[in-house]
């Protein structure tokens, strides 16, 4: 088909031009001597985006997952028990992995649509008296429905409840997207990967851990520590310190990363959220004002930055819709997974996307539904976003990255 096609799935999301441009690059010698003024800039750099001084972040050669596994298997023993919140696809994954490590997941349950309740959570930390909860696991923004929870929020009822428990957060489709604090929160380990806001192909798994975290690592390697061998902090930590990694890096994703974070930086975290929201809100204003329909995630509060799940009326597959926007329309648009398979398709708006490309997608959508008979006024959705789009935001140069990277690097 000719034309672009509409990526609006959320993550992989749309790599930008400058950092394909940056990736295409010579191979070169991963243990050169200059190879570290590369690769060190990029950890620092990395811990500005977690909003950390003291964490310590490691890229591994995974996605998302990779970076799941290497915080619980660095930190905790087999046997141990962690406390988890199941609420979407991805929360029920990261509680599989644990599981299947071997730990002992007490597993809260909430409505897929819901978010992690802190009270809950405040609860299960009070009966605890003997503290053999070792970890919090929690999923900043799941993917599957489209809920944001606060981190905040759950790092006060631990503080309340007076419990040593660490604090891992998934942050996989919210890291660089919407605002995350790792010291503020006191997050102690935070979990995101390269094909989100990082704006990157998959083939980053990010990790940053705590002072914290790094002592309940000294701890467990006394003990009986689940087992990992690629995944191991301290064989990253031996070569990271002077700029190389334990085995062979992906050059043109380092490159890619580095521009990916000059990007971030130039727009300015602030105003990457800022942007994050007002799509959210245009993408929201349509499915809500213009065509009628529910959001999987009922609270406002809670409702992403970053994905809308859209719940389609009964008697219609939500799988047809996707479909027929993929075929017809070049649009790409994410499934239910799992339990809301075929209840729901999701538009991903985060990474590098702008007003009209939320517009692209949304009249996609609108005419992709229509088609497959889900009674939509025709441009009711593009309609109400637009009327949010026009009101917010500021007026910017085109290409206002471009020519500010340029100018960046002389
Ligand atoms: N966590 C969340 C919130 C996600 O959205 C995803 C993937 O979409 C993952 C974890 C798994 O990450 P990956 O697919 O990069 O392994």
């Amino acid at each position: 088909m000719p034309g672009r096609p509409f990526l609006h799935v959320p993550g992989p999301t749309n790599v930008p031009d400058r950092i394909l441009r940056a990736m295409n690059v010579p191979m070169e010698d991963h243990r050169s001597p200059a190879f570290p003024a590369l690769t060190l800039p990029l950890f620092e750099d990395l811990k500005k985006v977690f909003k950390t001084t003291s964490g310590e972040p490691f890229i591994f050669p995974s996605s998302g997952t990779g970076a799941w596994e290497a915080v619980l298997t660095n930190t905790l023993c087999a046997g141990d028990r962690v406390l988890s919140v199941r609420f979407g696809q991805f929360s029920h994954l990261w509680i599989d992995l644990a599981q299947r490590h071997g730990l002992d997941v007490i597993v809260q349950q909430e409505r897929w649509g819901d978010a992690p309740s802190p009270e809950r959570i405040g609860d299960a930390l009070g009966r605890d008296t003997k503290h053999e909860i070792k970890a919090v696991l929690v999923v900043q923004n799941e993917t599957a429905t489209g809920v944001t929870c606060d981190i905040a929020a759950i790092r006060r009822v631990l503080d309340a409840a007076n419990h040593p428990a660490l604090l891992f957060v998934d942050g996989v489709s919210s890291i660089g997207s919407i605002d995350f604090r790792m010291d503020e929160w006191r997050v102690d380990g935070a979990v995101s990967g390269s094909q989100k806001g990082f704006m990157l192909p998959a083939g980053f798994g990010f990790a940053c851990m705590s002072p914290k975290a790094r002592e309940a690592e000294a701890a467990a390697r006394g003990k009986n520590p689940l087992r990992r061998v690629y995944f191991d902090f301290e064989d990253m930590r031996k070569t990271n310190k002077d700029g190389y990694f334990p085995y062979t890096p992906s050059i043109p994703m380092l490159y890619g990363l580095r521009e990916s974070l000059r990007m971030l930086f130039e727009e300015g975290l602030e105003n990457v959220f800022a942007r994050h929201r007002r799509l959210a809100s245009g993408v929201r204003a349509a499915v809500q004002r213009g065509w009628g329909l529910e959001l999987c995630a009922t609270d406002p509060a809670t409702q992403s930055d970053t994905v809308s799940a859209v719940l389609v009326p009964e008697g219609v597959n939500g799988a047809e819709v996707i479909k027929r926007a993929y075929f017809r329309y070049n649009l790409s648009l994410g499934a239910g997974l799992s339990e809301v398979a075929g209840k729901l398709f999701r538009i991903g708006h985060l990474g590098d996307l702008n007003e009209l490309m939320c517009l692209g997608a949304i009249a996609g959508a609108e005419m992709a539904m229509r088609d497959v008979g889900i009674e939509v006024a025709p441009g009711s959705g593009v309609a109400a976003a637009s009327e949010v789009y026009r009101q917010d935001g500021d007026m910017q140069p085109p290409c206002a990255g471009v020519l500010a990277g340029a100018a960046a690097r002389g």
